[in-house]
């Protein structure tokens, strides 16, 4: 859910999900995510309602390997080490 501009309050969240055809695209970037580097498989949230803000997010669950997927900077965090 976390992402650079939205942490306590998720409705700050900018990241969207338009539908197109069979599918949605997502455009955003979030961080935080607890072994989101090692995961083959993370949980998105997505404005698909933007104008309802924080009632307007779904959950995707997006495969490593989508195309446009990427994984950024590695937060070395003291005290997360045994997750
Ligand atoms: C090690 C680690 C792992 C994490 N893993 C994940 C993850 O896997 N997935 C994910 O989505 N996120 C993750 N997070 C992010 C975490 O959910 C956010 O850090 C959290 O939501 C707080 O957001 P913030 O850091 O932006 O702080 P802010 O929202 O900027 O809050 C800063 C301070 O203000 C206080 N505050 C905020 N709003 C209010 C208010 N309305 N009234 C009074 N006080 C307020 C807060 O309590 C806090 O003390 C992780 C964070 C850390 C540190």
């Amino acid at each position: 859910m976390t992402e650079p501009n939205a942490g306590s309050d998720a409705g700050g969240c900018v990241t969207v999900a338009e539908k197109d055809g069979d599918e949605y695209v997502l455009n955003g970037l979030k961080c935080f995510n607890t072994n989101g580097p090692l995961a083959d498989y993370t949980a998105v949230y997505a404005l698909t309602e933007p104008e309802k803000k924080a009632k307007g997010l779904s959950c995707f669950v997006v495969k490593k390997g989508t195309p446009g997927f990427s994984v950024g900077k590695i937060e070395d965090k003291m005290g997360i080490r045994s997750a």
